[in-house]
């Protein structure tokens, strides 16, 4: 401590910015070889109807386990993995992940996962999507792509066409955490959407009549217009749900008040439970 006082303060800056490039430096390194094993596994956390009594789909969420750190963020280790360009590499692996375990659950039920920018730049996606489909033989409309607005707004016109060909081979197509970032109303129209999932930013701290819940209402009418299915994103408390249920704005619903992002075979417990308890009430 007497050491770093005795310092210029711009050397202390300096000493600490090496730090942090050092210590990102091996975070880089750390996740480079955590992929190559194959390290990183993949959580589930369903999208139940507004009842909550049946799950219609579960969102793939990549999750890696640092040996020093414990578990890091995807919004951290996502961001790097664009930045040293093994993104794709790592959707490949949810992707194949995801197919092999969705097909193992009730018919019903898709599996969504989420794609980087760097995915979409070109069309490699295409085969590495159908390969997945192909080798654990499921149906094409049980596979769902979650694109974030971020996405969209690349100058790249390769990214509708890409979207267009992964659906019109039956693939279903999400817009995520809409209304955040750079939201453009004309990304409804210009892309070949099939759900829009509404970010949990319009849920936090919703009333009655507050100007967000009005936003969200607007945007429920607007997706609904447009044929759109409907997606509420971080639904926390039951006074939540209970309100977007009152003015019937979500076609399904995500979030901690019904479950948070668990294994496949916790997934296929919850599936049964639910299943026993419809069969009761039937
Ligand atoms: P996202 O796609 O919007 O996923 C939803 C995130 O919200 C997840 O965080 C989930 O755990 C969290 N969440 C769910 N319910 C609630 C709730 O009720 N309240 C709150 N506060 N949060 C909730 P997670 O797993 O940390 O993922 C963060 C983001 O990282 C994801 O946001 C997604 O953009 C990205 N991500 C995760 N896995 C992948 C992946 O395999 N590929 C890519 N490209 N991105 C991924
Ligand atoms: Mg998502
Ligand atoms: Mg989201
Ligand atoms: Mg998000």
């Amino acid at each position: 401590e007497t050491k770093s006082r005795a310092k210029g303060s711009l050397t202390v800056f300096e000493d600490e910015m090496d730090a942090r490039y050092i210590e990102r430096q091996k975070l880089q390194q750390d996740l480079r070889e955590a992929v190559a094993r194959n390290e990183l596994s993949v959580a589930y956390q369903p999208m139940f109807l507004p009842d909550g009594s049946r799950i219609e789909c579960c969102e793939a969420l990549a999750r890696w386990t640092h040996a020093e750190h414990g578990p890091v963020s995807p919004t951290v280790f996502i961001q790097i993995a664009e930045e040293i360009g093994i993104v794709s590499e790592i959707t490949r692996r949810v992707i194949e992940r995801a197919c092999i375990d969705c097909a193992r659950w009730p018919e019903h039920m898709g599996v969504s996962v989420n794609l980087s920018v760097h995915d979409l730049r070109n069309s490699e996606i295409v085969g590495v999507i159908t390969d997945a489909l192909v080798r654990s033989d499921l149906k094409p409309s049980r596979l769902h792509l979650e694109v974030t607005e971020s996405c969209l707004m690349e100058e790249t016109a390769n990214v509708p066409a890409v979207l267009q060909e992964l659906r019109a081979r039956g693939i279903t197509i999400a817009i995520d955490d809409f209304g955040t970032g750079y939201s453009s109303l004309s990304y409804l129209d210009a892309l070949p959407l099939d759900v829009i999932k509404i970010d949990r930013s319009f849920v936090r701290n919703i009333g009655e009549s507050s100007r967000r819940f009005k936003l969200l209402r607007g945007t429920v009418n607007l997706s609904r217009e447009l044929g759109l299915r409907i997606v509420v994103e971080g639904v926390e408390t039951r006074e939540q749900l209970e309100l977007i249920n009152k003015y019937n704005c979500a076609d399904l619903v995500q979030g901690y008040v019904f479950a948070a992002p668990m294994s496949t075979a916790a997934i296929m417990d919850l599936t049964e439970t639910l299943a026993r308890k419809a069969a009761v009430h039937a």
